[in-house]
């Protein structure tokens, strides 16, 4: 091994420059710089920098049409963005020619909806093909595959035809195929989209285990929100081709506003028989603030009549985590939401704006 030197660059992030080899970035897995890509005069992807850290799990979060799957494709550049820069594991393939970007490539391991399995092959044949095409020899080959088929359970099918298998256990094929030429990062566009919700929350459990086991990064493209709560440690959110928030999800959910947050803890559009001079707030809870009994005491302690309109609890990036709707008399209210923030909780005034004005809230 050669010696290594540390550095800080301009972004503050450490870096280890080998003396032999090109910079290699300890810290971020994959950053994108700026990176845009027409379809005529639609911008699918617009201007979007993200730096995606080593090992862990991020999902890359919208609606249909927001541009996921199209930056997936610009992280492995299939597609090749217009403008802007794409770097993985410290290498940036916008600056590689081709056969050292198809070499690249093989870093990324790539699992898909559709589960692109080869139906003329057996279950080990089709893990075998990323390693054909890398040259590996037959033997190294089989061995490899048969590894792969056994982490993700699948050691005793290794033989069959992949259409003797459940979509679940053809999903864990394409994982095994995506895993066996040693990637550093397995990027995942909408796997679980096609599986029921067991089979789902089972893909989802084998990838916290590669994860874990294998120390790899993880990056998922989905819509489904369940799939963020369930395992992504950090996410980003793109609307209409934009990244609108990123970040850890244990700091998001105690941002105010953040639309992420709000689609983790769907509680829906006020009741309209709550009173219109009523103050409703949302309170969010993290940590240890989740285990509090904080309605319970205030309604002592105020000794006034608190409506809950709506309340959700979830394990939200390892964290417990919880948001609760509450009607509040209006005359009480200021002097609550002054004690519950005071108190370190997120409180978000959804209505009631003199409550807003005197606490500093947002409305
Ligand atoms: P998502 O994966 O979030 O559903 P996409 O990346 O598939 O979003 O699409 C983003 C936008 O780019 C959409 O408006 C889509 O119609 C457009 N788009 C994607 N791929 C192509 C293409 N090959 N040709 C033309 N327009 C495309």
């Amino acid at each position: 091994m050669p010696a290594a030197v540390v550095r800080l660059d301009s972004r503050a992030s450490s870096r280890l420059r080998t003396r032999a080899g090109p910079v290699v970035d300890s810290i971020h897995m994959i950053a994108l710089e700026h990176v845009t890509r027409y379809f005529g005069d639609v911008a699918a992807v617009d201007d979007v920098s993200l730096t995606i850290p080593t090992g862990g799990i991020y999902g890359i979060v919208g609606q249909s049409g927001a541009g996921k799957s199209t930056l997936a494709r610009i992280v492995n550049l299939i597609e090749r963005p217009d403008r802007g820069s794409v770097s993985v594991d410290g290498t940036e393939l916008t600056a590689l020619r081709d056969a050292d970007l198809r070499a690249a490539r093989r870093r990324i391991g790539m699992v898909f909806q559709r589960f692109n399995l080869l139906g003329s092959r057996t279950v080990r044949g089709n893990v075998e093909l990323a390693l054909e095409l890398d040259g590996t020899p037959r033997a190294q080959r089989a061995a490899r595959a048969q590894e792969m088929l056994d982490l993700v359970g699948l050691g005793d099918r290794a033989h069959s035809s992949v259409h003797e298998l459940s979509g679940g256990q053809q999903q864990r094929v394409g994982i095994a195929r995506a895993l066996a030429a040693r990637p550093s990062v397995l990027l995942s566009d909408e796997a679980t989209s096609a599986l029921d919700p067991e089979t789902t929350s089972s893909i989802l459990d084998l990838y916290r285990r590669i994860n874990a086991e294998l120390g790899l990064t993880v990056l998922l493209i989905t819509h489904e929100m369940d799939v963020v709560k369930s395992i992504c440690d950090a996410a980003a959110l793109l609307e209409n081709g934009r990244v609108v928030e990123s970040g850890r999800l244990v700091e998001l959910i105690q941002t105010p506003g953040s639309r992420l947050t709000s689609q983790l803890f769907p509680i829906g559009p006020i009741p309209e028989n709550v009173p219109a001079d009523a103050t409703v707030i949302d309170i969010t809870f993290a940590g240890g603030t989740a285990d509090r009994p904080v309605i319970a005491q205030l309604a002592r302690d105020h000794a006034v009549d608190v409506s809950i309109l709506g309340a959700l609890i979830e394990r939200i990036g390892g964290t417990q985590a919880g948001r609760t709707r509450l009607e509040l008399p209006a005359a009480a209210s200021a002097a609550i939401i002054t004690d519950l923030r005071r108190q370190g909780l997120l409180v978000e005034v959804l209505r009631g704006a003199d409550a807003a004005a005197q606490t500093g809230g947002i409305a």
